[in-house]
C-alpha cells in the first residue's frame, strides 16, 4: 500500500478570518514505513490526520492509496475502504467501558459482521502482553493496558495503515515507552506502515521517517 499527498492545502474560514491549516503538503508514505509527525500545538497534525485517513477532504490537492484517487470514491466505498485498510489509535484510548478487553478488541470486525480469527487475536494480544486480561473491563487495567487493548482492536482487522494521534498523550513516560516499543515491535514484526502524530521528541525520534509541520508546511527531518 503506497499512499502518495500532493500539493495538500486545507483552508478553514474565509477572507480575514481565513486558516491555513495545511500548505501544499506533499508526502510519499510505503508500505512498511514508520513514520512520526511532530509539530506544535496548532501546527496543522490533527488536520493532516484526518485528510490521510479520509476523514476530511482538503481544499485543494489529491490523495492516492495505490494509485487511486480517493476523492473519487463513493462515501459508502470510502467507509469500507477506511474500515478494512485502515486502524486508528487514539490519545483517549475510547474503549467502551461495560464490554471486556476482548469484546472491545473484536468490537469493529463485530461491526462487518465477521467472526475474530482466534490465532491472529492470540498473537496480537500475546505480542501485547494483554492474553491474560482479555475478560478484564477496561477500569480494571492500567492506562499503557488499556492503550495495548486499544492497539490489538486497531489492528484486529489487518488493516495495511495505522494512524496514531498522540497514543501515549495520556501515560506517564514508563507506560508511554512500553507502550511505544510494543508498537514498534508489532509494526515491524507484521510489517505494517504506522504514521503517529506527536508533540514528544522521544517518541518522534523512534521513528524511521521523522517529518515535522510548522504552521501547516510538513517537512522530512531524516530519510533512511
Ligand atoms: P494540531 O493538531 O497540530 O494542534 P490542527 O490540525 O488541529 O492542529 O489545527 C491547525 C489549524 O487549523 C489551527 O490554527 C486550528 O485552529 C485550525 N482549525 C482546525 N480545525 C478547524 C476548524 N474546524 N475550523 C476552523 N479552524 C480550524
Ligand atoms: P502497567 O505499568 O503495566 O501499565 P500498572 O503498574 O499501572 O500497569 O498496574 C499494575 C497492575 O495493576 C496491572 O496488571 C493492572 O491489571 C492492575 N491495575 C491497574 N489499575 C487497576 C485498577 N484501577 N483496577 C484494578 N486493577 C488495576
Amino acid at each position: 500500500m503506497i499512499i502518495e499527498a500532493k500539493e495538500i492545502s486545507k483552508i478553514y474560514g474565509s477572507d480575514e478570518n481565513k486558516v491555513v491549516a495545511l500548505n501544499k503538503v506533499n508526502l510519499a508514505i510505503a508500505s512498511s514505513d514508520f513514520m512520526s509527525i511532530m509539530g506544535p500545538s496548532g501546527s496543522g497534525k490533527s488536520t493532516l490526520l484526518h485528510i490521510l485517513s479520509g476523514l476530511d477532504k482538503p481544499t485543494s490537492g489529491n490523495l492516492f492509496y495505490d494509485g487511486k484517487e480517493i476523492y473519487s470514491f463513493s462515501d459508502k466505498e470510502l467507509s469500507v475502504f477506511r474500515r478494512q485498510k485502515i486502524g486508528f489509535i487514539f490519545q483517549q484510548f475510547n474503549l467502551l467501558p461495560v464490554l471486556t478487553a476482548k469484546e472491545n478488541i473484536i468490537m469493529p470486525l463485530l461491526l462487518d459482521k465477521k467472526q475474530p480469527n482466534e490465532t491472529y487475536l492470540k498473537r496480537l494480544t500475546d505480542l501485547l502482553g494483554i492474553s491474560d486480561r482479555l475478560t478484564h473491563l477496561p477500569h480494571e487495567l492500567s492506562g499503557g493496558q488499556q492503550q495495548r487493548v486499544a492497539i490489538a482492536r486497531a489492528l484486529i482487522a489487518e488493516p495495511d495503515i495505522i494512524f496514531a494521534d498522540e497514543p501515549t498523550g495520556n501515560l506517564d513516560s514508563k507506560s508511554g515507552s512500553e507502550v511505544m516499543e510494543m508498537l514498534k515491535n508489532i509494526q515491524h514484526k507484521m510489517g505494517k506502515t504506522l504514521v503517529i502524530i506527536t508533540h514528544d521528541n522521544r517518541i518522534a525520534t523512534m521513528a524511521d521517517r521523522q517529518f515535522v509541520i510548522v504552521d501547516g508546511v510538513l517537512s522530512e527531518v531524516t530519510a533512511k
